[in-house]
């Protein structure tokens, strides 16, 4: 009988889940970059444990902070994150035997909240509405934390070295090797800058000419400050782009191997980043969308051998409650619809019946429909066919004008029927038919059933 004997230093395993971290893959970009000169690449950073490439700096954090002293055993770790670092400080204090605080401001997603929460981290949650230096900040609220609880430990993302030296160390190497030198663009959203100033550095000690192209927001103050080194308070205004963008200058920021910023607008990034889900299979957040979209606005500096390394930060899972639901990209005027029809417009109130008016009936008897159904334009006819119309402005100015003109027939005093339109004419057509004039039109169903569209009914369609 045959016995295997398995040593134990022979398995290929890992002695923890931060030894999984980074490796990441070099992904092929092929539909959403069709557009683009040369190969677009994608490092695509969810495959680490955390599903972001924060947990590189994380731990890199941690340990150097051991090293230092700065944190000791059984410390407490402080960090105000959006959440992604978050994630990868989580899993350095639970293998390491920490107890993590995390401080988000309130434009983070929920999903990435309850993760946090998931990995025993405290969450506290901030407003993002207001200056760094106010008190409710999240960067004060981490800092007074920090000074108020013992034996803890706060990390400062932004300033804190570490966080480009991780990158330095590991994400500028394992593209340099991926590519086998032959990377000829680096282009990353930015936000603390640890990602852009560690791989930048890294990137251009091999080769000078490498071009480091950082993604910036509107709202944010990064692109004016590089282009004029001037600092301008007015650059910074609130946006909904997760991740990139500030409102400082972090430390981490080195602009010397930054060569451009380009500036991507909410919508681009949100649209970009639902478009890798569904074109390319991959499902990443929002930043990632942010930096095809302004690769694309940057393209016509490409050229045929150029090798464009372009990173994915986080995982889309963290998004599914914003940019991978209709409703939040909808409210946000997001989502490029295809047109709304006169259907569209008039269907929370198709099952309801047209109200319409006799011509020789009295406008005594217009004003009893109006009040009762709380409407404010009747169609008017005679032998089954649309011969007028009536609205209440109308109403008002006959009587007051003359009081006695309440039992007159309304065909003497109807105006011009609405016109009629198909169910499939284009909301702008229809938009177009009316005016001060004209409230109203009549839309006909694929059933041959008539409805009336107002201007109420189009406002109602734009809120
Ligand atoms: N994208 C996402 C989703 C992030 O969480 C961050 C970190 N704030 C960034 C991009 C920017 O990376 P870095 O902080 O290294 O500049």
């Amino acid at each position: 009988m045959l016995i295997l004997f398995i040593r134990k230093q022979d398995m290929k395993v890992y002695n923890n889940i931060l030894e999984t971290i980074g490796n990441t893959p070099l992904v092929k970009l092929n539909k959403l970059t069709a557009a683009c000169k040369g190969t677009i690449l994608a490092k695509v950073e969810t495959t680490n444990p955390g599903n972001s490439v924060k947990d590189r700096m994380a731990v890199k954090m941690i340990e150097d902070a051991e090293k230092s002293g700065l944190l000791k055993p059984g410390g407490t770790i402080i960090e105000g994150t959006s959440g992604n670092t978050g994630m990868g400080l989580a899993l350095g204090a639970i293998i390491k035997g920490y107890k993590l605080i995390c401080v988000l401001n309130d434009k983070q997603s929920k999903e990435k909240m309850d993760i946090l929460r998931a990995v025993g981290a405290e969450v506290v949650v901030c407003p993002t509405a207001v200056d760094p230096s106010d008190p409710r900040s999240y960067y004060s609220v981490s800092k007074r934390l920090a000074s108020e609880i013992p034996n803890s430990w706060y990390v400062n993302q932004y300033d804190n070295l570490s966080n480009r030296t991780a990158h330095y160390e590991q994400t500028g190497p394992e593209i340099w090797e991926q590519t086998e030198g032959k990377v000829t663009h680096f282009i990353v959203g930015v936000g603390t800058g640890g990602t852009i100033s560690g791989v930048g550095k890294y990137l251009k000690e091999q080769n000078p000419n490498i071009k480091i192209w950082g993604i910036d927001t509107y709202g944010s103050v990064f692109k004016k400050y590089k282009e004029t080194g001037i600092f301008d308070e007015n650059e910074i205004y609130p946006y909904i782009t997760e991740g990139i963008g500030e409102d400082i200058l972090p430390a981490n920021v080195d602009f010397d191997v930054i060569d451009h910023f380009e500036k991507v607008t909410d919508k681009d990034a949100a649209v970009y980043t639902r478009r890798l889900a569904r074109e390319e299979g991959i499902f990443v957040g929002n930043s990632a969308g942010a930096a095809v979209s302004g690769l694309l606005q940057m393209k016509d500096q490409l050229k045929e051998d150029d090798v464009v390394v372009i990173l994915f930060h986080d995982h889309g899972s963290r998004y599914v409650g914003k940019i991978f639901n209709d409703d939040w990209m909808r409210e946000r005027g997001f989502l490029d619809e295809e047109f709304k029809t006169a259907a569209d417009v008039i269907a929370r109130h198709a099952d309801q019946p047209l109200v319409t008016l006799y011509s020789e009936e009295l406008i005594s008897h217009a004003i009893v429909k109006m009040r009762k159904f709380n409407i404010s334009q009747i169609p008017v006819t005679r032998d089954g066919q649309f011969v007028g119309s009536l609205n209440d402005n109308q109403v008002y100015q006959l009587l007051m004008d003359n009081p006695q003109l309440k039992d007159t027939p309304i065909s003497k005093v109807m105006q011009a029927p609405f016109p009629e339109v198909k169910a499939n004419t284009k909301l702008e057509d229809v938009a177009k038919l009316i005016n001060e004039q004209v409230p109203a039109v009549i839309v006909e169903g694929e059933n041959g059933q008539k409805q009336i569209l107002t201007r109420q009914d189009i406002i109602a369609s734009l809120a």
